[in-house]
């Protein structure tokens, strides 16, 4: 199949410290499926029902990964199961998540998602709005979410150039921090730009389209 010849080329191709989060959103369970026969255990999904859904209907030892924006009442939904969120781009939403994270007797891994590009479209903390987040100094309060790094969405451009500066930039800034706060996950690139995420020092990358073929929306 596919999918499979598709996974097997990308991972002979990415550093073995490289994971690679198969973003399946809008695909079937039987392309899921697929790929977890083969041996593949993390997908990454940008809507909350859609991944409880798949969820519920696949087996139990896959890593789900919330990449897409969270809005904090449907936190609930996903606290129970979900491996990664990669998306947390506000305080309230780290506090609902370290709610959710004791209610459900776990500690939950999070990134915070940086706003690296120049899209407006994007989500996520500013530099300048993160170390705010910093200072406040109140991660430590919280004992149910565990902050393993940061997530980054370049600018969709053709200009490479602009790509590699905005990876590397926020590679510096992951570099500075990771001793401080233990951060071990850099989690950038997708389909169109994982080699130069790669470059720029990523050991998470999220691709969709080159694993499953191309979306027709979103
Ligand atoms: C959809 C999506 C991806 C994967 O995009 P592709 O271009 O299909 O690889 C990666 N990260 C996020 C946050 C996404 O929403």
């Amino acid at each position: 199949m596919e999918i499979v010849k598709n996974l097997i080329k990308i991972s002979k191709t990415i550093p073995k410290n490289v994971l690679l989060v198969a973003v399946s959103k809008t695909k079937p369970i039987n392309f899921i499926r697929s790929a977890y026969v083969h041996g593949h255990r993390d997908f990454g999904e940008n809507k909350v029902q859609e991944m409880v859904e798949k969820h519920d209907s696949l087996p139990k030892d896959i890593n789900w990964h919330m990449i897409g924006h969270l809005q904090r009442n449907k936190v609930k939904y996903i606290a129970p199961f979900v491996n990664l969120i990669h998306s947390v781009d506000s305080y309230r939403l780290l506090l609902e998540i370290n709610k959710q994270g004791i209610k459900n007797n776990r500690v939950i891994d999070v990134l915070v998602q940086i706003d690296i590009s120049n899209d407006n479209t994007k989500f996520g903390l500013t530099y300048t709005e993160f170390e705010e987040l910093i200072k406040l100094n109140k991660l430590k309060d919280l004992k149910n979410i565990n902050l393993k790094g940061m997530m980054g969405m370049a600018t969709y451009s053709s200009d490479l150039s602009i790509i590699e500066r905005e990876f590397n930039e926020l590679n510096s800034y992951f570099n500075k921090y990771k001793p401080i706060l233990k951060l071990n996950i850099l989690s950038m690139g997708m389909s169109g730009d994982y080699e130069i995420a790669i470059k720029c020092n990523s050991n998470m990358i999220r691709l969709g389209s080159t694993i499953f073929g191309t979306r027709l929306n979103n």
